[in-house]
């Protein structure tokens, strides 16, 4: 423990790209609005602490969200009551409350910070055991779904719950929290989301693309899930038969290195620019410099879309987890949701053709979006822990 600093641990598993995204955004704003208050760590639980066979949950997820008809079965089993009680019990036979345990013990944490579906039941429990029946620090939950999440996500003995959306707050209230333990805030999203970019054709210019092709940003979460290929062959046909306006593709692999190899080699119509990335940090300017997103519904990407101002089309959801992102999206009237990769390069050239209808989608986005959610959160956690507001709190979100 750093001396006169508080500390916080964010409790993650590293499922996906996004929770992890979504701490690292929350530890910064803490850090921006406190300077120097704050002794952070993201831990991994369930990977680190817990045991055969759940410490190997994150290779499960990988797997998994490749399957969606396995995905659905799995998902199924986690929700029905009997199924999810039963579960819950086998793991607590397996002995991981006690490892649990020892962890925060170690940590000794001021407050826990959940920000997955699966570090509210044990953690708490551990965390009682560890104070003899009374938790020895508060414990607040942030969830990182937006339009759908599963119920691990609620657990009562939480002393906040912060959620993304309207529709979550309805659900949290639904898993019996009190109206008082909820707070509406926005997704986490990271620091380079909080400002405008600048602008299109200056991003375009400093990413090495060309400034005045129409551009179509094409992501498959953080491990570059989703047929990516098969869309991005599609979006290639289609586009080298718009001659009036020149398009560049921009593919984010993120952590599929096997995608990304095979798509930097094959060959691409003539008059398409098709331009393969890995894993980018700069997704807010890859983001600034598009005109369409083509995604899977993940709820980091969507959240970061929407800050930018950015129509999307939603290629696949995980069932059950992500298919509420896709009401998110086409309710919100800033995007669609396609399967076929045919449909969904014609619906991305239908609207590179229309660019009042981007622009009705894009302002669609803006409002949609809750870019200063980070602070807020970090702020309504600030004033919690230190007994104090941030003066460095923008005004905007202040204001709230
Ligand atoms: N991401 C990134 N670089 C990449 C690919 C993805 O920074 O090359 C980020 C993306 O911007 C988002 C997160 O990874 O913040 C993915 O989260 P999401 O909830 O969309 O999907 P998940 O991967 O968790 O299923």
């Amino acid at each position: 423990r750093r001396p006169g600093k508080l500390r916080v641990l964010f409790l993650i598993s590293d499922t996906g790209g996004g929770h992890r995204a979504s701490a690292q955004a929350l530890e910064a704003a803490l850090h921006e609005l406190y300077p120097g208050a704050f002794d952070c760590s993201i831990l991994d639980i369930w990977t680190r602490h817990s045991r055969w066979p759940y410490n190997t949950c994150v290779q499960g997820y990988r797997c998994l969200a490749k399957r969606p008809l396995a995905w659905r079965l799995l998902w199924t089993y986690s929700v029905f009551p009997p199924t999810r009680e039963a579960t819950s019990l086998l793991v607590r036979a397996a002995g991981i409350v006690p490892r649990f345990e020892r962890a925060l013990a170690d940590a000794s944490p001021d407050l826990v910070i959940s920000m997955h579906p699966l570090t509210q039941d044990l953690p708490l429990s551990a965390l009682e055991r560890l104070g003899g029946g009374r938790r020895p620090c508060p414990f607040v939950t942030v969830v990182t779904d937006l339009g759908s999440a599963h119920p691990h996500w609620f657990d009562r003995r939480v002393d906040t719950c912060f959620v993304p959306s309207e529709a979550l707050r309805r659900a949290a209230r639904r898993r019996g929290l009190r109206n008082s333990q909820v707070r509406l805030r926005g997704l986490p999203i990271r620091p380079t989301f909080w400002q405008s970019p600048t602008g299109k054709v200056e991003t375009r210019h400093a990413l090495g693309l060309k400034p005045d092709y129409d551009t179509v940003l094409v992501v498959g979460g953080g491990d570059g899930v989703g047929q990516l290929g098969a869309i991005v062959d599609a979006l290639a046909s289609a586009a080298a038969l718009r001659a009036r306006t020149p398009t560049q593709i921009v593919v984010v692999c993120g952590r599929n290195r096997a995608l990304c190899a095979e798509l930097q080699l094959r060959p691409w119509p003539a008059g398409v620019r098709v331009v393969v990335h890995g894993f980018v940090s700069q997704m807010s300017d890859f983001m600034a410099a598009a005109d369409v997103l083509v995604t899977k519904a993940g709820p980091g990407t969507i959240a970061e879309a929407s800050a930018r101002g950015l129509p999307l089309v939603l290629s696949s959801f995980l069932p059950g987890q992500e298919a509420g992102n896709v009401q998110f999206v086409t309710r919100g009237g800033f995007g669609a949701y396609r399967h076929r990769p045919s449909a969904i390069a014609s619906t991305v050239m239908s609207w590179l053709d229309s660019p009042q209808q981007l622009a009705d989608m894009s302002s669609n986005a803006l409002a949609a979006s809750r870019p200063l959610a980070t602070y807020e959160i970090a702020h309504d956690i600030g004033t919690m822990l230190v007994g104090r507001e941030s003066q460095l709190m923008p005004r905007a979100a202040a204001s709230s």
